[in-house]
């Protein structure tokens, strides 16, 4: 089902909301930065993303309305637990989807909560991040890292999404 590109939420009902706790319930408990529907085998456009401030977004069908800039950074999932791999994203995007209450928003993010977005997004479409890596060496195990980097790689896991 990872593999699989997610289908669009027809009406947003209570079965979606429930499906919204479930997602922010399971990403917190990780912990994890953001988690997709298919992730958890429900095959809908559905994500929750943590933001800045801890707050949880809560998206169905979510699409990106406006990118700009880069970000060069390590990025893990909670899909392939104990990896990490570099991979560049928009430095900021908006993206425009319907809340619980089946109402349009438009979140604006930037940095790590924008990485979390795109990285959900792509979920939703099949992708994963070792598709997008910079270079497939930079895909590592974060037991076989030691010292520093092996603390870097674990806090890259803990907020993965
Ligand atoms: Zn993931």
């Amino acid at each position: 089902m990872l593999r699989e590109k997610a289908k669009k939420v027809a009406r947003v009902d209570t079965s979606i909301q429930k499906l919204l706790d479930d997602l922010a319930e399971t990403m917190l408990n990780a912990p994890g930065a953001g988690l997709a529907a298919n992730q958890i085998g429900v095959a809908l456009r559905v994500c929750v993303v943590k933001g800045d401030e801890n707050q949880i977004w809560g998206l169905v069908n979510p699409v990106i309305v406006k990118s700009a800039g880069s970000q060069v950074g390590y990025e893990g999932c909670l899909s392939k637990p104990g990896w990490v791999g570099e991979v560049e994203r928009y430095e900021a995007v908006v993206v425009k989807g319907l809340n619980r209450h089946g109402k349009q928003v438009r979140i604006k993010s930037t940095g790590f909560t924008a990485r979390a977005f795109q990285h959900e997004l792509d979920h939703l479409d099949g992708v994963l991040f070792t598709d997008r890596l910079t270079r497939l060496d930079t895909l590592q195990r974060v037991e076989d890292l030691v010292g520093e980097e092996h603390e870097e790689a674990e806090a890259v896991a803990a907020a993965s999404g």
